[in-house]
């Protein structure tokens, strides 16, 4: 639920130095001290963008942000890999870009700089597996997991799977991706090999 170390599972930027109550204690009181209404959340996100927001479809009573304990962000938002921006799939994704400020320019720029670091840190670890040190490439894809911006590596892992990706990454880097095992951790259960043969 909170890719990197401890950082807000709403911008991956910050630390996540603050509590969230994802459903304001206003409107669901009985959530209080529910363990799935918790959230890490950095100052910015919790006190700057959210605060007591929980927009919700008028039709459906639905709540319009993505749930970071039950669902997957990459179904409702994309990440335009090149630029940093996320773009909506679903009304959901719209709300919760708009209502974390996902748009902002500082995190752009970090998902741009997070894609360069990621592709170096990869190719770090396909060197070192090459040369037969497996305990530092594994050090390597562990550091590569902790780091902030989980999102934009987990951004390059799914789009593995889009028909445009030779024109997202480069050709060494699908390769490294490519062998599920590469880093560990990252993938979902049902596509991690590892816990299919288990
Ligand atoms: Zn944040």
């Amino acid at each position: 639920m909170a890719p990197g170390i401890e950082r807000c599972m709403y911008c991956g930027d910050s630390l996540g130095a603050a509590i969230d109550h994802f459903e304001p204690i206003k409107l669901a009181p009985l959530r209080a001290f529910d363990w799935l209404n918790h959230f890490l959340a950095c100052d910015y996100c919790n006190s700057n963008a959210k605060r007591a927001e929980y927009p919700c479809d008028p039709s459906t009573g639905e709540c319009l942000l993505i749930d970071p304990s039950t669902e997957d962000p990459h179904d409702h938002l994309r990440l335009i890999l090149r630029t940093g921006r996320y773009r909506p799939r679903t009304p959901k994704g719209e709300a919760t870009i708009s209502t974390f400020h996902l748009y902002r320019p500082q995190l752009e720029q970090a998902r741009r700089d997070a894609f360069e670091r990621c592709g170096d840190m990869l190719r770090g670890y396909a060197r070192l597996l090459r040369s037969g040190e497996h305990q530092r490439a594994h050090g390597r894809a562990e550091a590569l997991l902790r780091q902030p911006h989980a999102d934009v590596l987990y951004a390059m892992v799914r789009t593995l799977d889009s028909p445009g990706v030779s024109m997202v990454l480069d050709e060494d880097i699908i390769e490294i991706l490519g062998n599920r095992f590469a880093v560990p951790g990252i993938w979902r259960k049902a596509d991690d090999p590892a816990s299919a043969s288990r």
